[in-house]
């Protein structure tokens, strides 16, 4: 197929269609999907001859759904499995597998053995001109309101920027811990959070530091924060080692002092509590190993966690 075939497609999608329930009158979820795919690929975060619904495709999904005019994220499991039915996305399922349609990833992990696009789309994928082209074709497809489509033409390049800040984060880990940064310039501004976030999550595996917590919806979203060790309004720092994965109570109890970690990454418990019931999200960590980064160079800088100690926590 070439160019014309697929932007005709992209703009004919089989999506389920109901005026009240979308704000365009046709489910977003696949062209979501397809813009989230179109992103990652252009910057070599996914390959698309082995689709996976992995941190960043899930991460990318679930910055795009942040605007559009819903309360809630779509589950990407729907569009990941519904695609088939649109002529360029092959699905192979595992053997003895029966295709029905899944009712959460864990699922969709459990029948399907590999997703791929067609060769000629990749292709097209991979060319400036005809990429931006198959992206115009899902946005004026019907499926986003005038304000939705405006707003996705800016987080799109929002995300698009946030992997340039990302490969700059990457690089800081071969110098020296410094406290604080300027790579921050306001070009980048927007597109720290997710960069940060998806640097810090995949080391952790999306778990805790603290509790081992790992939680991630339907929709792809993880519970997990990244947290900054030294705060980012005074020391501008996104440096993975200034970064921690803390579920929501640990970043809350890390960010006012009643926890900390000390120069073994044993996790310090503070003396300031009044009152736990009962005794399972603080005391109990008290003295644990915390849960260490998948790399030793993007461990948290004993730079950061010194004066965390120091300035933040209560002994
Ligand atoms: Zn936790």
């Amino acid at each position: 197929m070439n160019l014309g075939d697929y932007l005709t497609k992209f703009k004919e999608l089989h999506v389920d269609k109901n005026k009240n329930r979308y704000s365009a009158g046709k489910a977003p979820h696949k062209p979501i999907l397809l813009l989230s795919l179109i992103l990652l690929s252009k910057n070599n975060k996914i390959d698309l001859s082995d689709i996976k619904p992995n941190i960043y495709l899930r991460e990318t999904w679930a910055e795009l759904w942040k605007i559009l005019s819903y309360n809630r994220t779509g589950p990407i499991y729907l569009p990941l499995y519904h695609l088939r039915s649109d002529g360029f996305w092959k699905i192979e399922f595992k053997k003895h597998v029966h295709p029905h349609q899944p009712r959460s990833i864990h699922e969709f992990n459990s029948i399907v053995s590999s997703i791929t696009l067609d060769d000629d789309l990749i292709d097209l994928i991979d060319d400036d001109n005809s990429r931006n082209k198959l992206i115009n074709s899902l946005l004026n497809g019907g499926y986003f309101s005038e304000i939705e489509i405006n707003n996705l033409k800016k987080a799109i390049r929002i995300i698009d920027r946030s992997f340039d800040y990302e490969k700059k984060l990457i690089l800081l880990i071969n110098d020296e811990f410094k406290m604080s940064h300027n790579i921050l310039t306001s070009e980048f501004k927007p597109s720290r959070d997710p960069a940060f976030r998806r640097i810090v999550l995949t080391s952790y595996n999306e778990t805790c530091s603290v509790c081992g917590v790992k939680l991630i919806t339907s929709s792809g979203i993880s519970i997990i924060d990244a947290a900054h060790i030294l705060p980012f309004s005074q020391y501008n720092n996104d440096d993975i080692r200034n970064g921690m994965a803390l579920c929501k109570t640990h970043h809350w109890l890390f960010d006012k002092g009643l926890i900390s970690v000390d120069d073994h990454y044993r996790v310090l418990v503070s003396g300031a509590v009044e009152e736990e019931t009962p005794e399972s999200v603080l005391t109990k960590f008290n003295k644990n190993d915390m849960i260490m980064p998948n790399e030793s160079s993007k461990y948290p800088s004993q730079v950061a966690l010194d004066w965390h100690r120091e300035r933040i926590f209560q002994r």
